[in-house]
C-alpha cells in the first residue's frame, strides 16, 4: 500500500506503471559448481553456489 501522501503529485506516483519488471521475466540461468559439481538455477550475476558457497560456478547454455 502506497501512502496517499506520496502521490499527490502525479508524475511521481507512477511506480505501478514505470517499474513493472515481473519475476518472471528475469532470465534464469542453469548454473554447475566448479568445486563440488552441483547444479542449479541461479538468476544474476553474482552467482554462489548454495551448496559450497563459492563463486566458482559455470553457465550451462
Ligand atoms: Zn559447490
Amino acid at each position: 500500500m502506497v501512502p496517499r501522501i506520496l502521490c499527490e503529485v502525479s508524475d511521481v506516483c507512477t511506480v505501478g506503471d514505470g517499474f513493472d519488471v515481473n519475476i518472471s521475466e528475469i532470465e534464469a540461468a542453469d548454473y554447475e559448481c566448479e568445486e563440488c559439481g552441483n547444479k542449479f538455477r541461479a538468476v544474476g550475476k553474482d552467482v554462489k553456489c548454495p551448496s559450497c558457497r563459492t563463486r566458482n560456478v559455470k553457465k550451462l547454455e
